[in-house]
């Protein structure tokens, strides 16, 4: 069956210092507790190797929150998938609706940079989700359904089941505004049918699909409750082991 994920977006947040001892004291945390899920944290490029060096990755894994479309070779600036699977980081975050904002990711830019994550043994933590005007003309089915064919729909079945899909409205990204329980389910269930007709119910059912959107203590064990909600990807919440511990506990008994 699938695995449930908790798994934090730091964002352009913390010092190189500030990010280990953030790193640290999940690590303290959750050195004698056993979780009833995954936890992963999404760290800037440059925190990956010494987090990695910092923590027990077997307890936490560690995800870069970006990687380029480019194999190698004279692109300044930007950090390929194979050098980020370098540092002995697991995952990569892709699609994040502020990449496709801000730096202008196209579905054919990110299927190209899922294929290079995946070619070096990276787990994608694929995003996807609809801005409000899009949930207010009821049109959000549609472009998640959209995101996810222009960007995975070309992967075999055994390489789709290697993604990790994080739904998140972006209406509700930092704003403290939550999809509710039943907005969230209604649109993973969606969301699992599109998989299901693609590659199959078994490879749609053994798929995690993360909420992401505000999600914090209060609401998560709610949200997590819903049958096709496989845990949170979650912002601002992961900037502190108090916030962020809690989010990992709402799947305690
Ligand atoms: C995110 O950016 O992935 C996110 C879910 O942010 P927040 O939890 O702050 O809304």
């Amino acid at each position: 069956m699938r695995k449930n994920i908790v798994a934090g977006n730091w964002k352009m947040n913390t010092t190189l210092p500030e990010g280990l001892a953030l790193a640290k004291g999940l690590n303290d945390a959750l050195k004698n507790k056993t979780t009833n899920c995954d936890v992963i944290i999404g760290t800037p490029f440059t925190h990956l190797a010494s987090v990695v060096a910092a923590i027990d990755t077997d307890k936490i894994g560690v995800a870069a929150e970006n990687c380029a479309d480019k194999e190698k070779g004279a692109y300044t600036g930007e950090v390929s998938a194979a050098m980020v699977a370098s540092t002995g980081a697991k995952y990569v975050i892709l699609g994040h609706s502020e990449r496709r904002a801000y730096y202008h990711e196209t579905p054919e830019i990110l299927k190209t940079k899922v294929e290079l994550a995946l070619a070096n043994g990276l787990t994608p933590i694929f995003c996807i989700g609809e801005v409000l005007a899009e949930r207010e003309a009821g049109k959000h089915f549609e472009v998640v359904d959209e995101q996810i064919k222009g960007s995975l729909f070309n992967l075999s079945a055994e390489d789709f089941a290697k993604i990790i899909l994080a739904y998140e409205p972006v209406w509700a990204i930092g704003t403290g505004k939550t999809a509710t329980a039943d907005q969230a389910e209604e649109i993973h269930a969606h969301i699992r049918a599109t998989l299901a007709a693609q590659y199959g119910q078994e490879i749609a059912d053994n798929c995690t699909i993360l909420y992401g959107g505000s999600c914090n203590a209060s609401n998560a064990k709610e949200l997590f409750s819903k049958p096709d909600v496989d845990g949170g990807l979650i912002g601002g919440a992961s900037l502190s082991v108090e916030k962020f511990l809690p989010i990992i506990e709402a799947f305690d008994k």
